[in-house]
């Protein structure tokens, strides 16, 4: 089973993935978590040239080539080699990461994301997608107080608005794809968003 995490900066993808890996270890399922960009030894280097300073080089078309070549690499080595052994995937961000930041907020059109979607993932589809939805202000102060005085985040300077239009995006996804997305209320604690995505999980995959 292949079972992605979507959403908004702060909106709790890694707090709730490892909740949910915990919850399926449990019960004896073999899991792993992984992340995009990255996952990958030759992944995580491409996420590195793109989310350090080095990527305010690229322009959209190569930062999504990118991104693209990180999955490609992602897909082959670690996702599909897990998958043909039994093994549960979780993922923090997959190919709907492309479709809001490249797509909705950046300017790459949905032919060239498509043409890209094809070569890197065929049609290897999430059989589940948490998408984490809240106010963007909660997300922003959430990032704000995890990173403390870290690193900022790539998207910090942006406006609101931006953040607003990235919500929108997702919400979009969501409802365009019913089959495969479920839409979650990622606002309130991590043990009440948890028992909200194991009851997604559940209902759509346990019965
Ligand atoms: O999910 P995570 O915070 O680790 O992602 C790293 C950064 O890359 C985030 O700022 C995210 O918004 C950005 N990103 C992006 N385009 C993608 C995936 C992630 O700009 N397709």
């Amino acid at each position: 089973r292949f079972i992605t995490f979507e959403g908004g900066e702060g909106s709790g993808k890694s707090t709730q993935i490892k909740r949910l890996a915990d919850r399926l270890n449990a019960t004896k399922l073999k899991t792993i978590v992984t992340r995009e960009p990255g996952g990958s030894p030759g992944a995580e280097i491409m996420r590195h040239l793109v989310l350090s300073g080095m990527g305010k080089l690229l322009g959209p078309d190569a930062e999504t080539l990118l991104f693209a070549a990180a999955r490609d690499d992602h897909v082959r080595t670690v996702i599909e080699p897990a998958l043909n052994q039994g093994t549960w995937v979780l993922c923090d961000r997959f190919a709907d990461s492309t479709r809001a930041y490249q797509g909705s907020l950046g300017s790459v059109p949905e032919g060239v994301i498509n043409a890209m979607q094809r070569v890197t993932i065929g049609d290897l589809k999430p059989d589940v997608t948490i998408v984490l939805d809240l106010p963007v202000e909660i997300g922003l102060q959430r990032a704000a107080a995890r990173r403390g005085s870290g690193t900022p985040d790539r998207f910090e300077g942006e406006s609101l608005k931006f953040h607003q239009d990235l919500r929108e995006a997702y919400r979009r996804i969501a409802a365009g794809d019913p089959g495969r997305c479920v839409l979650i209320d990622a606002s309130g604690d991590a043990d009440t968003v948890a028992a909200r995505i194991w009851a997604a999980v559940r209902d759509r995959v346990f019965s």
